[in-house]
């Protein structure tokens, strides 16, 4: 939604106005979703009706131009051998434009329709490289606006008189580890953060951004050292101009740090529904997806928050039926959401999605049945309690 604001915004600064409906438009854009194959297959369907209706336009001689832009297009731009772009024009051949997202950029103010409550985007990319997802090909690495700019865009915001804003990115804990690595190139090499073998050298370290010491922080699981987000100041520095909530969406749960849940308890306008995703809650599954903590370490984190945070309402996603999953593994994501006690789930069953690690190694074994089934299972526990 937020992307689809900044789309109009780029499009109204050409001197469009928003058509009623897209029979009515003389320009359709359709901004796509890859996460899973059924919402791909969404917008193929979908495509294929405004093809119709361009067909009569055209005959009518008046100006229908589909333009497609997305996942789907972040993905075909990133296919150094074009193979992807093929294959796109080849399914979807009306479509008269395929258009990166990164195009539109945040030149313009979004065309927000809500008074009230506003999305603003911090981050775009991930560098994480869950073996399921197919984000970080098709929005690229993580990268960070810059801090100032958020700054800015929240207080008009507030002068406007919105009474929320939800900060979003794809990892938006993770918001600002590459700016203190570009901090960091412009620093001599002796003092750069990246020589992390030198526990000394790191203890002495203090990077200055602003106000704030940087210093890496030791990830025991991972047996090395990682950049700080600066997560936790810009959501207090949000908090401090006084919207009635501020929400931010989606974590991570490696990067929510002891900082961040401090902030949190001591702010009461953050939101107290706090989405972590999980994915699974058996150790070997986590760790076949390249997800950075046990499920002791994800169990321990929502302790830590629940003691500090008065009125904790924890939502999730989870995938079912990952490559390889057992009934007993899948037992231990049930065991996992019993102990948690989510508020609600994103319960996906897993479908393989290109370029991704899982779908070029691991064999997606699960027959569909079995994955409806316990799909089902978590569904009723989390999401059909009245
Ligand atoms: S699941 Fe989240 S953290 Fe993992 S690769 Fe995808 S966007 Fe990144």
């Amino acid at each position: 939604m937020a992307d689809s604001e900044r789309i109009a915004a780029s499009f109204k600064a050409r001197g469009m106005k928003k058509a009623s409906s897209y029979k009515q438009a003389n320009y359709v854009v359709v901004n796509t979703c890859m996460v899973r194959e059924s919402a791909e297959n969404r917008v193929y369907g979908l495509v294929n009706n405004l093809a119709k209706i361009k067909q009569e336009k055209l005959q009518n001689n008046e100006v229908y131009k589909i333009i497609v832009t997305g996942c789907m297009v972040g993905i075909a731009v990133r296919d150094k051998t074009g193979r992807y772009l093929g294959r796109l024009k080849e399914i979807m051949p009306a479509v008269d434009e395929f258009m990166p997202i990164e195009e539109v950029g945040f030149d313009f103010a979004p065309l927000r329709t809500n008074k009230t409550e506003a999305w603003v985007a911090i981050s775009n990319g991930c560098n994480n490289f869950c073996t399921y997802c197919i984000v970080p090909y098709t929005r690229g690495r993580e990268v960070s606006r810059p801090y100032e700019e958020i700054i800015k865009e929240c207080q008009n915001l507030k002068e406007k008189g919105y009474k929320k804003v939800t900060l979003l990115g794809q990892n938006v804990n993770s918001y600002g580890a590459d700016l203190i690595l570009n901090f960091n190139s412009q620093i001599p090499r002796s003092k750069q953060i990246s020589n992390f073998n030198n526990e000394n050298h790191i203890e002495n370290l203090k990077l200055k951004i602003g106000n704030l010491r940087i210093r890496p922080i030791y990830v025991k699981h991972l047996g090395r050292h990682r950049i700080p987000t600066l997560f936790p100041h810009l959501l207090e520095e949000v908090v401090k101009m006084g919207f009635e909530t501020v929400d931010f969406i989606s974590s991570n749960p490696w990067d929510f740090s002891d900082e961040l849940i401090d902030v949190i308890a001591k702010n009461k306008n953050i939101s107290r529904t706090i989405h972590l995703p999980v994915q699974s809650g058996d150790d070997e599954i986590l760790k076949k997806m390249n997800r950075w903590y046990t499920a002791k370490e994800y169990l321990d984190l929502v302790d830590r928050m629940k003691k500090k945070i008065k009125n904790l309402r924890l939502t999730t996603d989870i995938i079912v039926g990952f490559c390889t999953e057992s009934k007993e593994q899948f037992q231990n994501t049930v065991r996992l959401v019993k102990k948690v006690g989510f508020e609600k789930a994103y319960i996906a069953r897993y479908s393989p999605r290109p370029m991704t690690t899982a779908t070029k190694k691991f064999k997606d074994d699960v027959p569909s049945e079995e994955k409806k089934r316990r799909w089902n299972i978590l569904n009723k526990l989390i999401n059909s309690k009245s």
